[in-house]
């Protein structure tokens, strides 16, 4: 049953450009980082299916809309789809620790707690073991840890990555982490 493998995205700073104020608020700010296209088609080329996983604490925390966030992400599976990718799906969580309890429900899918790795499992079949998770924080690594993902790896420089006990890649671009694979 569970034999699907995903690539579970970390999306800012992953799949698009962080903005200066550090988040997406509207559409026309939401930019593809360069080769980021290729190294999803490349990725799914390789049997992965796309699953991005977004924390949305900005939701809670007032500096954007449920609206806003639903706008931007429709613009990026529009994008995505104009490059012919398919997402089998995204997840978010519009919970932020400072706001609780706002959103409580969607505590546990705050990364780096494993809730939305989790429901995608559930919903999809897949493979954890088999599955890569990627993010340029140091919750996306330990989401990857807390939910027993295959194989983990941190957008970045071995300098800025973050110190684990546990083992993970470090990767310059997601187009690296494809073509590693
Ligand atoms: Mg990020």
């Amino acid at each position: 049953m569970f034999s699907r493998k995903a690539a579970f995205l970390d999306r800012d700073g992953v799949i698009n450009r962080v903005p200066p104020s550090g988040h997406v608020a509207c559409p026309d700010e939401f930019e593809f980082l360069p080769d980021a296209p290729s190294a999803c088609k490349i990725l799914i080329e390789k049997g992965f299916e796309i699953v991005v996983v977004t924390n949305q604490g900005g939701i809670a925390r007032g500096y954007y809309t449920m609206d806003e966030y639903l706008a931007v992400n429709d613009r990026m599976l529009a994008m995505l789809s104009a490059e012919k990718i398919k997402v089998l799906d995204v997840f978010f969580s519009p919970y932020h620790p400072v706001c609780d309890p706002d959103y409580a429900e969607f505590r546990e899918w705050r990364k780096p707690a494993p809730g939305m790795i989790f429901e995608a499992r559930k919903k999809y079949g897949i493979s954890l073991l088999e599955s890569i998770i990627v993010g340029d924080m140091e919750s996306d690594v330990e989401t990857g840890k807390n939910s027993g993902i295959g194989r983990i790896f941190f957008i970045g420089s071995e300098k800025n990555a973050p110190k684990k006990r546990f083992s993970f890649q470090v990767c310059g671009s997601l187009l690296e982490v494809a073509e590693s694979l």
